[in-house]
């Protein structure tokens, strides 16, 4: 059986080697305050700056899973106001989520098929509109990103990125769980970067990743927030001596640090991505019947590919790429049953693409 499930997606086949060695090494029975366990956290660390390219001064976090931190960032970051604007279901629940813990939360959705710029303000003629946006970029707190939206295949690029940050003093979070390692960022234009590892890492789930900027973590400290286990200060300090503030994944750190060493560089890795994304786009378009739901391509997804389908003709496909050994994504959401989801992730390889693009031609 071959998945194109976007999470809990295809995981590396070498992970079966690293599980033998994890065993063997004796890591898994280390304490997590030990010399051992902390060699290899500090190691991980050291090859996700490396291999990501994450800048020096950002600082990593092991977390339970991305959902903890949306939590965490309500938590530990925002003092009142927190600002989401998304265009799907887990910036939806995201959300949802910041509202429980935020006493000011506010939530805007945007089309699939315009990027967050142009919805806010190049908006045709709608100046009056355009100018109280800017103005509440200006003034938001905390303002909440979905990278690459997994539930619609849409995904936000650095450009736009940019010039969001260029307007607004804002703490910038972005969730980039189906992005993070399969995507070339500039980091430089988020203060909290998120993801967890059973997407684009190609690992068994039940890890989560947080990357924070120097000004999250000034941020964090005027917070003051230390009434958590998992407040962000207290992460911090743990971290900061390569340990964990709760005994952590010991296995799934292990498996982390191995994959780090053997993937390339994010740069040539998102050079495939974007690649592939591409060759997926124009195959759907130009061999099959199908089309992607997200038409514009500046707001289509390296990641994740959405693809419509009527409800009747999406069974049909579902029951016979299983009868072919492939399993594809489902909708998600809004777009649960006129939907299906292709991963386009690092551990895919070529022979596997080219089985389900075999399959969907006939
Ligand atoms: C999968 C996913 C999540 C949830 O990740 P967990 O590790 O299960 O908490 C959150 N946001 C996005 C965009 C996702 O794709």
């Amino acid at each position: 059986m071959i998945t194109f499930y976007p999470g809990p997606s295809k995981i590396y086949p070498q992970v079966e080697g690293y599980l033998q060695d994890a065993y063997r090494s004796g890591i898994l029975s280390m304490n997590h305050r030990s010399q051992g366990f902390m060699d290899v956290l500090k190691e991980t660390m050291r090859l996700m700056h490396a291999k990501l390219n994450i800048p020096d001064d950002y600082s990593i976090y092991l977390v339970s899973s991305a959902t903890e931190v949306w939590e965490i960032i309500a938590q530990s970051l925002t003092i009142q106001d927190s600002a989401h604007h998304y265009n799907g279901a887990f910036g939806k629940k995201w959300f949802s989520y910041a509202s429980h813990i935020v006493p000011q939360t506010s939530g805007s959705l945007f089309p699939i098929d315009q990027t967050l710029p142009y919805h806010l303000f190049e908006h045709e003629n709608d100046t009056a509109r355009a100018e109280f946006n800017r103005e509440r970029l200006r003034t938001y707190e905390v303002l909440c990103l979905t990278h690459s939206e997994t539930s619609n295949g849409t995904q936000i690029r650095m450009k736009e990125l940019a010039q969001i940050r260029s307007m607004t003093d804002a703490l910038i979070a972005i969730d980039a769980t189906s992005s993070l390692g399969g995507v070339v960022f500039d980091w430089t234009l988020g203060d909290v970067w998120f993801a967890s590892v059973q997407k684009c890492l190609g690992l068994p789930a039940g890890m989560g990743i947080m990357v924070c900027s120097p000004k999250a973590l000034e941020k964090a400290r005027k917070v003051n927030d230390v009434l958590r286990y998992n407040s962000l200060l207290f992460m911090h300090e743990n971290f900061d001596k390569y340990q964990t503030h709760y005994t952590p994944n010991t296995l799934g750190v292990y498996l982390l640090m191995r994959v780090m060493e053997q993937v390339e560089n994010i740069q040539e890795v998102g050079v495939r991505s974007e690649k592939r994304a591409k060759s997926w786009y124009s195959f759907l378009e130009n061999e099959t019947n199908w089309q992607s739901l997200v038409q514009n391509q500046a707001t289509r997804s390296d990641t994740v590919i959405a693809v419509k389908c009527d409800l009747e003709s999406i069974a049909e496909v579902k029951k016979a790429a299983f009868k072919a050994g492939i399993t594809l994504g489902n909708g998600y959401g809004e777009w649960k049953n006129t939907t299906f989801r292709i991963a386009n992730f690092p551990a895919i390889e070529d022979w596997e693409i080219e089985k389900l693009k075999d399959f969907l031609r006939s």
